[in-house]
């Protein structure tokens, strides 16, 4: 069926298109304007176009019918099951898209004075108590954007602190080998040199190599909690202890907090710090290309140096503190980003918060973590599960079960997109060679898990027995084959110019 050659050059009714600017005909346009009057170009002090902007003339329905497709081209959480793991591709409530829209709501400015925003304050403020009570931490810092910029904010409130106490040369972050990379990258940009630490034949920090390298110029440690393999760390109490002792903090990677939300309290886990993915845990997750959000809970010991601006209790209501000297005590290190926030994800966040209740969110964990250890079970006997026992929210497999046929975690993964799957997380955690990381979320009926166990138990089958060349042409279904994704890094054409031919 994939090698059938159209004249149109259409597959069925997935259309080959060219490119919005090559389908442009001069003069034509779907709107009928009247004639503008003529602009005084001298107030714009030179500053007048010279040429045409260049955009596309095409009629209205070529345009409607172009963008349609494109967003029939992107594959979503909408559209069908994402076992992507560590990112937690989890159903987006309806109700808390209906929320967000709420004109109210969508249609406020942020340079509205906050007298006319109390409604909005009070949302982000309501959002920050409910992740201080669920993590059971004193202080929640709201600006950051995404989980790595939660990082990265969480890191310099300790860079602060440790300067403010005469500790400045403390510049060593210990980073276990199986965190994200982001962690690594989060703790570079904040000036600190990043050391590895192992993790033990369970998966897990080597508590003793750990232990070996903390010493007086240690700012701080990263831990994920549960981890990247889908593993809760055990000693986390004892990491916490002996990374007191030492006089450092424990920045903890939240993003895989969907896996423990309603069951654990984050401060009784000796954390200082912790970014939570509202994208993630808190739905709106992120695949469609849509925007993050990373509160970060900070402890007493760092919350004076959250950065600005934040939400307080008024005499006339709620007040956006934009700087320092407005409360007593505050020592914000600066700024992370323009105005509030990323407030649409903190709607949806606080809708999906509130409409599930503390039992619902309870729910949601263990059902999700109740997902994940199902399809351990059922596929560890055909694929090699990386460490024994059971899993938390994701499921981590390596590939000694391709051993020897020649397949690759990378031809595994694009035969599963033409049996109509997005592909789990391939290759990472680094900890174990040709990583097969999924995450089916408490959102997913066990019909569709067993849909998706059936195709991998298949295509471990295949594999196994010999049809390798499948596997190395696959995907043979979608609109284009494999593509060289190292070229396209390295030499990204990321510009049309007019007479260029399109790149396919
Ligand atoms: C997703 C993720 C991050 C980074 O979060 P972003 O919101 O994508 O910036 C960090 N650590 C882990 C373990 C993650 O899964």
């Amino acid at each position: 069926m994939s090698d059938i050659q159209t004249i149109s050059g259409h597959r069925g009714l997935l259309l080959e298109e060219p490119l919005i600017f090559e389908q442009s005909s001069p003069g034509r346009d779907g709107i009928d304007l009247p004639e503008a009057p003529p602009l005084d170009l001298d107030r714009l002090g030179g500053l007048a176009r010279k040429a045409p902007i260049g955009l596309p003339d095409l009629s209205e329905p070529q345009m409607v019918r172009h963008y349609t497709r494109l967003s029939q081209k992107n594959y979503g959480i909408d559209s069908g099951f994402y076992p992507l793991g560590s990112c937690t591709m989890k159903h987006n409530p309806r109700l808390s898209e209906k929320v967000a829209r709420l004109p109210g709501l969508a249609d406020l400015h942020p340079f509205q004075p906050q007298s006319t925003i109390q409604g909005a304050l009070e949302v982000i403020d309501l959002l920050a108590f409910w992740l201080k009570g669920l993590t059971g931490m004193p202080a929640v810092a709201m600006s950051p954007a995404a989980g790595a910029h939660g990082e990265w904010c969480g890191l310099m409130a300790i860079r602060a602190y440790h300067e403010d106490h005469g500790q400045g040369h403390r510049r060593r972050v210990l980073v276990p080998e199986s965190a994200h990379g982001t962690n690594p990258a989060s703790a570079a940009m904040c000036g600190f040199t990043v050391d590895p630490v192992p993790a033990n034949a369970l998966g897990r920090v080597d508590v003793e190599a750990f232990k070996a390298k903390l010493g007086d110029d240690v700012a701080c440690i990263m831990v994920t909690n549960p981890n990247t393999c889908g593993l809760f760390e055990t000693e986390i109490l004892e990491i916490a202890k002996a990374t007191h002792e030492a006089g450092a903090f424990f920045y903890c990677d939240g993003a895989n907090y969907n896996a423990i939300v309603g069951r654990v309290k984050i401060s009784d886990l000796g954390i200082d710090c912790m970014h939570i993915n509202l994208h993630k845990t808190f739905s709106t997750p992120h695949g469609g290309g849509g925007p993050g959000s990373g509160p970060t809970v900070l402890s007493d010991k760092l919350a004076p140096y959250a950065p600005l601006p934040f939400v307080v209790h008024g005499q006339n209501g709620l007040k956006l503190i934009e700087h320092a000297e407005e409360v007593e005590g505050a020592r914000p290190f600066g700024r992370v980003k323009g105005f509030h926030g990323q407030f649409g994800v903190f709607i949806r966040a606080l809708a999906y918060i509130l409409s599930m209740g503390g039992d619902g969110m309870r729910q949601a964990s263990t059902d999700a973590v109740l997902n994940a250890n199902y399809l351990l079970a059922r596929l560890k006997d055909v694929l090699t599960a990386s460490f024994d026992g059971p899993c938390m929210h994701e499921c981590l497999f390596d590939d000694r079960f391709l051993k020897d046929t020649g397949v690759s975690t990378l031809d595994f993964a694009k035969m599963l997109i033409d049996e109509g799957f997005h592909p789990m997380t391939m290759y990472f955690p680094l900890v174990v060679h040709g990583a097969l990381l999924m995450e089916p979320t408490e959102s997913e009926t066990k019909e569709t898990l067993d849909g998706f166990i059936r195709v991998v138990l298949g295509l471990a089958a295949k594999a196994k027995d010999g049809q390798v060349e499948d596997f190395k042409a696959a995907p043979r279904l979608t609109p284009r084959r494999r593509l060289d994704e190292t070229l396209a890094a390295r030499t990204p054409v990321l510009r049309w110019k007019p007479g260029a031919n399109s790149a396919s």
